[in-house]
């Protein structure tokens, strides 16, 4: 045994494969066996899988707009779902969509997975773009977007048992790929089997390489017609067959509703992503929203920091905000590369500083208790921390590679601006009523739109708009944000966060803040609040200014919006449950918007389409509407 590989037992961290590379192919040093035949893997893949879930003819007969969802147990390099991948490209229609769900107990590193899939030159800008996407090897679920959105992978970084028994999903066909039955009896258990059948539909099919008689009859006693048919190379037969049905129904049909117009009401970043999650899943989408334009609200400021505040214990609110931080990171990236526009992602890093004694104890029991990857995050000292800020820094702390800073209304008109999406600015909504199955929306010029599915957005606004008689437990905090001269400090490269945050200048400025003003409706921009602002920077931050002093106050500019937070700083997401199926929300993000909202808009897209979910009902369970109902009004 190596022993100076270190096996994280302390969560979020997952342990990795643990390879052995026999002739340039991966084996598992752990199950003693091979990730694909030594004859040719691909080939396999496309025989085993490909071919006995006739995945080929069935892509080509899918309806225009359809999803097909494809399991697998053991993703392992990530072979099948490329392979799958590309026939999908080659054989589905251009507006059908592809989601791959694969669970993995020991997921390989990224430079495992870069060597083993080198192996495959015909695979390569396939997996290129799977090695961008490729997350951090921290538990728990990942969702990864390719091609614009028509396909989508769902990895579950765990225990298959684990996985199956907290997604939300049917699929179409089954890729059982464990490892031989024999060194990995687990993974095969008749509980894993029943939850294989339980995530399917009459007419779903399943390949496997095996043709072990345990594997067969637990198929069968599950009602899988199981079929043995000669194995790939010199394997001598394996397993393919269906769930048993009269009528066959394959392509997941849709929410009835998929060509009539969704409304999303809002246009900050909850419901710019929304909208466009939508559109890129061929929705068609009217934004209304009562602003001159995008993001005219709390989402508004001229910089944004992509930040969340992971807890000392691993629990589930810091479950939800870290795969969200991640989430985010990748999201923007995609969007920043696909949409024509300056850039308005900038991962520049970010480092939260313990510029108190209480956060120095907080972060030294955080990294006790927890073990997260570095390419998530890691301590480093303030030297260190000086250095990768490139200005004077008296603190350590945590730094996050991965994170940055975005400019928001150029987020917003990116996202929004789509072919599928028209926009209607200066529409103050002013109810949102159902009549004949369907909801009606009205603006404050009486005009009247007719939809069987509304996404209501925008903050603490949201609460007047909703039906029924509830009264709901929102707050509407006051932020004051200051733009501080960009030549008098020493611009630091990357997002610095201590009591408050300041980002890298842009366009002359480095925004700092913001104010945390309970009970305050003041909509004007105040000195008093830029006093506070500069003030508390230069108490965690005094090496910032270039000349020793901040900048006059009455010189500073600034913006003034309100965030909507719930009683328990959770976000609020889902069906609004009052009145009927089809009218949801997404609000209550606090602060925290630009990293929650883009895994929030599309978990709710998921729901919205039927498709399958992005999150566990373990967290979102967490995050309904009725919790902040306080009582009725
Ligand atoms: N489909 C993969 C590919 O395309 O490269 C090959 C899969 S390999 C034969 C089997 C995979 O199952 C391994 O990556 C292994 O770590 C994973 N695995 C084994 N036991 C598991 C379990 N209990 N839960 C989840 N994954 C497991």
């Amino acid at each position: 045994e190596d022993l100076s590989r270190s096996v994280p037992s302390l969560p979020p961290a997952i342990e990795s494969a643990d390879l052995e590379w026999r002739d340039g192919q991966p084996v598992s040093k752990r199950f003693g066996d091979v990730y694909f035949s030594r004859e040719n893997g691909l080939e396999e893949t496309r025989y085993v899988f490909l071919a006995h879930n006739r995945l080929e003819e069935r892509f080509q007969a899918l309806p225009s707009g359809s999803t097909f969802v494809v399991a697998e147990t053991g993703f392992g390099t990530g072979l099948n779902f490329l392979a799958t991948w590309l026939a999908w490209r080659e054989q589905a229609p251009n507006d059908a969509q592809l989601h791959f769900i694969s669970v993995e107990r020991f997921p390989l590193t990224r430079s495992d997975l870069r060597r083993a899939l080198a192996l495959w030159p015909e695979l390569e800008p396939l997996a290129d773009a799977l090695l961008v996407e490729y997350p951090p090897l921290v538990a728990g679920t990942h969702r990864l977007i390719f091609d614009g959105g028509r396909v989508r992978l769902t990895l579950y970084f765990g225990e298959a048992r684990e996985a199956w028994q907290s997604l939300s999903f049917q699929a179409n066909a089954w890729f059982l790929d464990g490892f031989a039955p024999a060194l990995n009896p687990d993974l095969w258990a008749e509980t894993l089997i029943q939850s294989v059948a339980e995530h399917s539909q009459p007419g779903t099919t399943f390949a496997t390489f095996t043709a072990v008689g345990a594997v067969r009859r637990a198929l069968q006693a599950q009602g899988f017609t199981v079929r043995k048919v000669p194995g790939f190379g010199r394997k001598r037969e394996m397993l393919s067959g269906e769930l048993d049905s009269d009528s066959r129904l394959d392509a997941m049909t849709d929410a009835a509703s998929a060509d009539g117009e969704i409304l999303v009401i809002g246009a900050g970043i909850a419901a710019s992503l929304v909208a466009r999650n939508l559109a890129d899943r061929g929705r068609r989408v009217r934004v209304l929203s009562k602003g001159t334009g995008p993001a005219d609200g709390a989402s508004g400021n001229p910089q944004a920091a992509l930040y969340v505040k992971l807890g000392v214990d691993y629990g589930p609110e810091t479950q939800l905000a870290l795969h969200a931080l991640l989430h985010a990171q990748r999201t923007y990236a995609r969007y920043d590369q696909q949409c024509a526009s300056d850039g308005f992602w900038h991962p520049t890093g970010l480092l939260q500083l313990a510029t108190t004694e209480q956060e120095v104890s907080r972060q030294a029991r955080f990294l006790d208790r927890t073990d997260y990857p570095a390419d998530v995050l890691r301590p480093v000292s303030a030297r260190e921390a000086g250095e990768l800020a490139g200005c004077p820094v008296d603190h350590g702390g945590l730094w996050f590679p991965a994170s940055g800073w975005l400019a928001p209304a150029m987020v917003c008109s990116a996202l929004l601006d789509h072919p599928g999406i028209i926009c209607e600015f200066g529409c103050k909504v002013t109810g949102i009523a159902p009549r004949n199955d369907a909801w009606h929306v009205t603006d404050q010029r009486g005009r009247q739109w007719r939809a069987d599915q509304v996404v209501m957005t925008g903050g603490h606004e949201v609460s007047d708009l909703l039906p029924g008689p509830a009264h709901y437990r929102f707050r509407a905090i006051r932020g004051q944000v200051t733009q501080l001269p960009a030549e008098a400090l020493h611009d630091p490269n990357t997002v610095l966060c201590g009591q408050s945050y300041v980002n890298p200048g842009h366009q002359g400025y480095a925004v700092t803040g913001a104010t945390f003003d309970l009970r305050d409706s003041d909509p004007e921009v105040r000195p008093s609040s830029h006093r506070e602002n500069v003030e508390k920077l230069d108490s965690w931050l005094p090496g910032i200014w270039r000349d020793g002093v901040h900048p006059p106050i009455e010189t500073l500019r600034g913006r003034t919006s309100f965030r909507c937070t719930t009683h328990d700083y959770q976000p609020v997401v889902g069906p609004v449950g009052a009145g009927p199926e089809g009218l949801f929300v997404l609000t209550g993000l606090g602060s925290k918007g630009f990293a929650l909202a883009p895994l929030l808009a599309e978990w709710l897209v998921d729901r919205i389409t039927g498709q399958p979910a992005c999150l566990t009902a373990a967290l979102t369970d967490r995050l309904t509407l009725s919790r902040c109902v306080s009582g009725t009004r």
